[in-house]
């Protein structure tokens, strides 16, 4: 009896802690006061990212999280432009070689037999994962990075690999509802949204959503003006016109850089 009575006393101040520092990290923690931390990536080393996403992210100054496919056509035959990315402060994220993903799923008709990752192991994937990281490093000499799963599919025949290669990267961007609270933060996985073709409005109240609550608005970008999965080039160029604009409230950096502010959270 007694214990069940302390126990009850532990969780119940365990819980004001918990509301205590979910209240000042929603207003207080982000770089020079920002209401939010803002982290763009553009997936899958697509040609229509090189050609109008680099440039309206330099016209900004904003940085970006570009997680490549190193089995892309664009990513063999423009190495030299993706390195010269990461020396421009950009991070150039994991997201595989060659882009595994579940041909089970609805609307998959274009995975290849090699590529189903209905069919891999997790010790494939794992490998695979792990020489992606080694050819990044060998491109931006950097030992830390990011990673997303590509299709965000993480179950393979013989389970889930994500668990497995999560002790690789400082953070990972999964799938998922806008973070309205930083407690719905789970380990070192953050949420993100796929914007297909979406007008500037979305793009902002998506945004304007995460500074409401003092979270973290991830938008994970494909095509820029071309490609698949397209954002309008100039409704793109519009949107980090905004976040240019509105530099005093949002912290627009490279997931690499907010993971590591996270974990010192
Ligand atoms: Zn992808």
């Amino acid at each position: 009896m007694k214990s069940s009575i302390f126990s009850v006393l532990v969780m119940a101040s365990s819980c004001v802690l918990t509301s205590t520092v979910a209240a000042d990290t929603n207003h207080t923690t982000w770089p020079r006061g920002a209401k939010a931390a803002v982290s763009l990536s553009y997936d899958d080393a697509l040609d229509s990212q090189l050609d109008h996403a680099v440039s309206a992210l330099a016209a900004h100054n904003l940085k970006a999280t570009f997680y490549l496919t190193l089995n892309s056509d664009a990513y063999k035959a423009r190495q030299d432009e993706w390195q010269a990315l990461a020396k421009a402060g950009h991070e150039l994220g994991n997201h595989s070689v060659h882009h595994a993903c579940r041909a089970s799923l609805a609307n998959r008709e274009w995975v290849t037999k090699e590529q189903d990752l209905d069919q891999w192991t997790v010790a494939k994937i794992s490998v695979e994962i792990q020489l992606a990281n080694q050819q990044l490093q060998a491109l931006d000499q950097q030992s830390s990075r990011t990673f997303t799963p590509p299709c965000g599919d993480t179950q393979v025949k013989d389970g889930d690999y994500l668990a497995g290669v999560a002790p690789l990267f400082s953070g990972i961007k999964v799938l998922g509802p806008p973070v309205t609270a930083m407690s719905q933060l789970a380990g070192k996985q953050l949420p993100t949204w796929f914007p297909v073709a979406p007008t500037l409005q979305q793009l902002i109240d998506y945004t304007e959503q995460a500074a409401q609550h003092g979270t973290i608005a991830s938008i994970t970008f494909h095509g820029v003006g071309g490609d698949h999965l397209q954002v309008d080039s100039k409704v793109h160029q519009q949107f980090l016109a905004y976040l240019d604009k509105h530099r005093d409230r949002f912290w627009v950096d490279t997931y690499h850089n907010i993971s590591l502010h996270l974990a010192q959270m």
